[in-house]
């Protein structure tokens, strides 16, 4: 019987195609914390840039991970690092607080969204197509596992803050996404 359950299991994220691979944090080596339940699905989507190193590969942007979430726990005083997940430059996604923690990225709507930061600056460099291909996976996957609802609104963090969060460039590219808003959000703040 357990066997039988575990290769439903098995079975069900192997069909799962909507969802990219994702580095659990035990995987990138994530600190261990307490975390505060979010209530889903989240009604919107806000895309990040982490404005600091790129990364190429699962043991460099496993790095970046680590040294994105000290900087957030030690620096900035956060529980965690801040974002749901990060996509890194290898086309991976890496879990940050995941679906259902409430976040660190986006005043005024931490407890509503998910969090998606792509590691680098990309205010003029373009993300690769493996790294939107992610993302726009990640999301989906969202969507399907009713963690993101399906009529979400998908924006960047400069739509929320006087930020350049997300970077030009990239901000240009999610504008074409399906679901894609933006605009000043209600509680807009400098
Ligand atoms: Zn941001």
């Amino acid at each position: 019987m357990i066997f039988y359950v575990s290769l439903l299991l098995s079975l069900g994220v192997a069909l799962d195609a909507a969802c990219p691979e994702i580095v659990s944090r035990a995987q990138w080596g994530a600190r261990n914390v307490n975390s505060q339940a979010m209530k889903v699905p989240v009604s919107h989507v806000f895309i990040h840039h982490t404005a600091g190193a790129t990364c190429n590969s699962k043991d460099t942007c496993s790095k970046v991970a680590r040294q994105t979430q000290n900087y957030h726990i030690d620096t900035r005083k956060w529980a965690d690092i801040g974002y749901s997940f990060l996509v890194g430059g290898d086309g991976r996604i890496y879990e940050g607080r995941g679906w259902k923690a409430v976040g660190a990225h986006t005043y005024g709507y931490n407890s509503k969204a998910i969090g998606i930061s792509f590691m680098g600056n990309f205010d003029k460099a373009q993300p690769s197509a493996a790294m939107i291909d992610a993302a726009r996976k990640l999301i989906d996957c969202g969507v399907e596992k009713k963690f993101i609802s399906a009529n979400r609104q998908i924006h960047g963090h400069r739509d929320a803050k006087c930020t350049a969060c997300p970077g030009a460039a990239l901000y240009s590219i999610i504008q074409k996404w399906p679901g894609f808003k933006g605009g000043k959000l209600p509680g807009y703040v400098c």
